[in-house]
């Protein structure tokens, strides 16, 4: 019960180092380093090792973690486990500085993938993301991360008096209701360029030096145990850090595996996967092949090591919900601290088959987790994951898994502990065989 407790705090600790993909990457790399993985480029020829522990990131925000497996790949093949490094929210738009009555300043927004917009009003937020600043070489830019760990702004709700609107259905406008108050001014808009002068004393660098950002908003209060007993955890990001988290840490704590052992840390989930850092990009599948390669096999070794291959794609599923338990399908109802939820559709939007489910169901029973399923309702539609997309790049039989969660897609979403160290066991073991 401490180590899951420790675990689960582990995990907030991990979700509030990590505001942005970015920095899911960045903490990601550090427990890496700690583990004593080297990193890859991938512009350098591979020369890797059995028992070898290696990870390669693309684009600050997509990350792949390996262990070279002690046994002939052909035959052993890869044991891969992906998440998922972003999360819903709000991006800042270029040129965000705007003013409302003259005094009060506002940054402009816009929606990155589908939070519940409600659950971001009030909160004290902080900004983080990546500044790109001049450098020597323009194919190279100087890329620094920032994270402004401050309450620096806040989305104010409207009183209710003036919108009667509030507790009925109320959908607020993502151009006019959601902007964040960032301060009050008194001189003219033009004269002051309040955002690049905040990043660039945070950064300590010129103004002049920043060329462009990719930053966002974030909670700025830290997640926490809640429950009379500290059963849930309450923070945001946990769809899907809580994933990365588990899958990295399983990763970490294993040594010289037989079969070949990747961590996939996806970007771009939230926004349907396809760039060069998402789901839907040969990023699985080059590494895949130079990790082949690198061991000194060819093409035909990587093919026959495929489809010896498994997938765990691991992302947030849905618990029924206590107070709108008519929400879920009649009779798969996945509870909270009740194991790991194994998700099924008729129309394929998870890869979960009978099959791959017996192999899942089994992993898990030689580590003692119990496993639940999930179906959606057959009048909703529901939602996909990465599963599905990045199999059809790498032919590998694969299953979509996750923790149950209430709130998905909030500011603050809530899940179990019991099953945060259910995923640990269960992608240790499957790491493991
Ligand atoms: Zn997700």
């Amino acid at each position: 019960m401490k180590q899951t407790r420790e675990f689960a705090q582990q995990l907030i600790d991990f979700c509030y180092a990590s505001p942005t993909a970015f920095h899911a990457v960045a903490t990601t790399r550090e427990l890496l380093d700690k583990s004593k993985f080297v990193q890859l480029h991938e512009n350098t020829s591979w020369k890797l090792k059995a028992g070898g522990r290696y990870y390669l990131i693309r684009n600050d925000s997509a990350l792949i973690a390996f262990i070279a497996g002690t046994a002939p790949i052909a035959e052993q093949g890869f044991r891969i486990a992906g998440a998922h490094t972003d999360s819903p929210g709000f991006r800042i738009k270029p040129a965000p500085e705007m003013l409302a009555e003259n005094t009060y300043l506002k940054l402009n927004t816009e929606v990155y993938g589908g939070p519940i917009l409600t659950t971001w009003f009030d909160r004290p937020l902080a900004i983080a993301g990546r500044v790109a600043l001049k450098s020597k070489d323009p194919m190279q830019p100087h890329i620094r991360l920032l994270n402004i760990k401050r309450p620096v702004c806040i989305i104010p709700n409207i009183a209710i008096h003036m919108n009667s609107d509030a507790n009925n259905g109320f959908t607020p406008n993502k151009q006019t209701d959601t902007l964040p108050l960032l301060g009050m001014i008194t001189q003219k808009l033009e004269e002051k360029n309040y955002l690049s002068k905040l990043v660039a004393s945070e950064l300590r660098v010129k103004e002049n030096e920043i060329l462009d950002f990719d930053l966002f908003l974030y909670e700025y209060e830290k997640g926490s145990l809640i429950g009379s007993s500290e059963e849930f955890i309450s923070s945001a990001r946990l769809d899907d850090l809580s994933s990365i988290h588990a899958g990295i840490s399983a990763m970490c704590s294993i040594s010289k595996p037989k079969s070949t052992c990747v961590m996939a840390c996806f970007d771009h989930e939230e926004v349907g996967s396809s760039t060069m850092q998402g789901a839907d990009s040969q990023l699985l599948s080059e590494v895949l092949e130079r990790i082949v390669l690198g061991l000194k096999g060819g093409r035909d070794e990587y093919f026959r090591a495929l489809a010896s291959s498994f997938i765990v794609s691991a992302d947030g599923a849905h618990a029924v919900h206590p107070n709108m338990g008519a929400k879920a399908d009649p009779t798969s109802r996945p509870l909270i601290n009740n194991g790991l939820v194994i998700k099924l559709s008729a129309n394929r939007s998870y890869t979960t088959d009978s099959s791959t489910a017996a192999t899942f169901m089994q992993l898990c029973e030689k580590v003692g987790v119990k496993t639940q399923r999930f179906v959606n309702r057959s009048d909703m539609r529901g939602g996909s994951t990465i599963g599905p997309i990045s199999s059809t790049h790498v032919s590998i039989r694969s299953i979509d898994i996750g923790l149950p969660m209430l709130a998905m897609h909030s500011i603050r979403e809530l899940c179990g502990i019991e099953d945060h160290s259910a995923m640990l066991k269960v992608l240790r073991e499957l790491y493991q065989n």
